[in-house]
């Protein structure tokens, strides 16, 4: 609780960005602060020791889940896997597109990434409308194999617009906006 609040106190947000009515949050303000970038260390070394032994790999979600996931990981004890927006991973790979508020984007994951019947835990900064994480899901389901996703956690969450009733597996977040 003293971590979240100490991160809530340093987050930077910009009204009307990207686009107008957006309040992005910005989560690079809290690497440019040497203590906040020391909490975000500690949050996603509770968050991996957490999850030991309850999942075989950790998915991170391009751009901002890269930050976060190797760390997560390798507290579990477990490899780390991107999810990349598409064209960027090399080797075999299987794609799934989905809409974004405006227009159409598209992840793709490396086909042999993750091993038979592995429990993943897919990581990224913010939760919104449920869009990206979903995705992310859906791709990993594409996969068979039996690999179940079993959590995705996130830093972020904006819980007002309620993106984690598109989530069929559990959802975990440190700071919440309502
Ligand atoms: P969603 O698909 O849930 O609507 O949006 C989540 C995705 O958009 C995440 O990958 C996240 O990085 C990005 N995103 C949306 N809004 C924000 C924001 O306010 N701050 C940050 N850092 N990322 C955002």
């Amino acid at each position: 609780q003293d971590l979240s609040d100490a991160l809530r106190a340093k987050l930077k947000s910009y009204p009307d960005f990207p686009k107008p009515g957006i309040n992005f949050l910005d989560v690079f303000s809290l690497y440019a602060d040497l203590e906040g970038s020391q909490i975000l260390n500690e949050v996603f070394i509770r968050k991996g020791r957490s999850v030991i032994g309850q999942i075989d790999v950790v998915v991170g979600l391009d751009a901002r889940g890269f930050l976060m996931g190797p760390i997560i990981a390798r507290e579990a004890n477990v490899p780390f896997v991107p999810v990349r927006k598409s064209g960027k991973l090399p080797g075999l790979t299987v794609g799934t597109a989905y809409s974004l508020e405006y227009g159409e984007a598209s992840v793709e994951i490396q086909k042999d990434a993750i091993p038979e019947k592995a429990r993943v835990l897919i990581v990224d900064d913010l939760l919104a409308t449920g869009g990206t994480l979903n995705a992310a899901a859906t791709l990993i389901s594409k996969l068979g194999l039996g690999i179940t996703v079993t959590e995705c956690f996130v830093l972020m969450e904006l819980a007002f617009l309620k993106g984690r009733d598109k989530i069929t597996s559990k959802v975990s977040c440190t700071l919440s906006f309502d």
